[in-house]
């Protein structure tokens, strides 16, 4: 069973009546909601508004793969609880950051670099997969087309992805890496570009698919460490 954690600031559909419409349950309540049709996936959530986040050590010792949504207050996030995050990123724990977390204090944090990028409202993206042979894209059409998406353009500020599986591609003529995956210790990163509030493209069956697929692959790997000693042992 693979324990997934969504994290959501859970701000926007609160207190805007027009993306309450398009999430009733929140940002994280559709994507559990999906999640949780998959016999091999457990969901919980979190969000900001809770004690600690909902981020305590019992949650994050019992996750394996965390989800995390934020946009308008990245600030409010505590250092601590960031610090506690990327402990658990480094000893193998996987994390999807979804469209707007690419600004996130734990996504700054594990990369090093700003994350900037070039963005302006309301555009038209096709997604194209450019790696068909990663496990994230498995069963993902070679391309897919989103009406309305915010758009995110190079350049993204990011380290050197490990793999780019899918590039976007704008109406007004931008292009971005819209799906990279990182390293960092033991744990590995998925960064997703689409989901904008406004737009209902966690509804999307390619983009549930992209987001199943990252859940599985991110999960940890059981890594059998040998303890060191300094003596040298008989072998
Ligand atoms: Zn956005």
């Amino acid at each position: 069973m693979i324990r997934v954690t969504i994290w959501n600031e859970y701000i926007h559909e609160r207190q805007e009546e027009k993306i309450r419409q398009v999430y009733p349950e929140g940002i994280h309540g559709c994507i559990a909601e999906f999640l949780k049709t998959n016999e091999d996936i457990q969901v919980q959530c979190a969000t900001l508004d809770m004690p600690e986040h909902g981020l305590t050590k019992e949650v994050l010792e019992q996750t394996d793969v965390l989800i995390w949504w934020g946009h308008m207050d990245h600030q409010a996030v505590s250092d601590e609880i960031v610090e506690k995050v990327k402990q658990r990123v480094l000893q193998g724990m996987g994390l999807i950051a979804l469209h707007s977390a690419h600004h996130s204090k734990i996504m700054k944090s594990l990369l090093g670099t700003t994350l900037n990028l070039r963005w302006h409202e309301n555009d038209r993206e096709k997604v194209v997969c450019i790696n068909p042979a990663h496990p994230i894209a498995e069963g993902v059409p070679a391309s897919f087309l989103l009406e309305q998406e915010e758009m995110y353009g190079e350049f993204f500020d990011i380290p050197t992805p490990d793999d780019i599986i899918f590039l976007g591609w704008f109406a007004s003529g931008e292009v971005f890496r819209s799906g990279c995956t990182f390293t960092r210790g033991r744990g590995k990163i998925f960064y997703f570009q689409p989901g904008h509030e406004e737009y209902p493209i966690y509804y999307r069956p390619e983009v549930q698919r992209i987001i199943t697929n990252a859940v599985r692959y991110l999960k940890p790997v059981n890594f059998l460490e040998i303890p060191y000693e300094c003596e040298r042992a008989e072998w």
